[in-house]
């Protein structure tokens, strides 16, 4: 079983475009998406058609969250603030009522999906540090789980301590639980400009995160004329 796991699209149509191609190469059984969906860029209702298509399970993110409402907009920079009513507007209320049907966790036998942290999903707290790690593992009941939210890769294992790795192919060893960012691919933040997909077989424990360029300059001017904040489209170049 190959199951690929994507995160924080943020309605960037032509890197899910991408990643679903390179997926399409990757004998691939399962999709499934950590949210963000939407927000920031400038095709969400595409985007959301796509996801919708293919991914088998979908959990909420903080964009979500606030396009529906159910988030303070108070935490949210301006540039969010703004996206976050753009993104309203362009949905329709069937739109809206999907983003509203995902839940905030799944979990299964092998594994579990959130989008922010474990502790407590709908707070969208991030997972940057040992300490925040270890308040997720407290949670944890299965072998591993993925999150995005950060739009960084990065994966923490709880032997006696929780420690962290930044290799993009890793084999989580059976005895010691795992939480893997699986990073973005719609506003990646490493410093990586292309999308970020993560593809795990639970059978081997193996982990291989994978990066996808995409055509930045075609996002960049739908953004420039969408009436989105033009800093969204300059982040995208530099990938920060
Ligand atoms: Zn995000």
């Amino acid at each position: 079983m190959r199951i690929a796991i994507i995160s924080d699209i943020h309605a960037n149509l032509e890197a899910l475009e991408a990643v679903y191609e390179f997926i399409d190469g990757q004998s691939i059984d399962r999709i499934l998406c950590l949210g963000d969906v939407v927000g920031y860029g400038p095709d969400p209702s595409r985007c959301l058609e796509l996801i919708q298509e293919r991914c088998e399970v979908v959990v909420a993110g903080n964009h979500e969250h606030a396009v529906l409402g159910l988030l303070d907009l108070d935490y949210f920079n301006p540039v969010a603030r703004h996206a976050t009513h753009w993104t309203r507007d362009a949905l329709t209320e069937a739109e809206l009522n999907v983003l509203r049907s995902w839940p905030l966790t799944h979990v299964e036998e092998k594994l579990t999906l959130v989008h922010g942290s474990l502790d407590q999903p709908d707070l969208f707290d991030y997972i940057q540090t040992s300490w925040e790690a270890h308040l997720s593992f407290q949670q944890l009941k299965t072998p591993v789980a993925f999150i995005g939210h950060s739009h960084v890769p990065i994966t923490f294992m709880l032997t006696d301590v929780v420690d962290y790795s930044q290799e993009d192919r890793m084999q989580l060893d059976p005895g010691a639980q795992a939480i893997v960012n699986v990073g973005s691919v719609g506003q990646p933040r490493d410093g990586n400009p292309d999308s970020s997909v993560v593809i795990f077989e639970p059978e081997t424990g193996n982990v291989e995160r994978h990066r996808v360029p995409y055509d930045i300059q075609t996002v960049q001017a739908k953004i420039l004329e969408s009436g989105l904040p033009d800093f969204l489209a300059h982040r995208l170049a530099d990938g920060r």
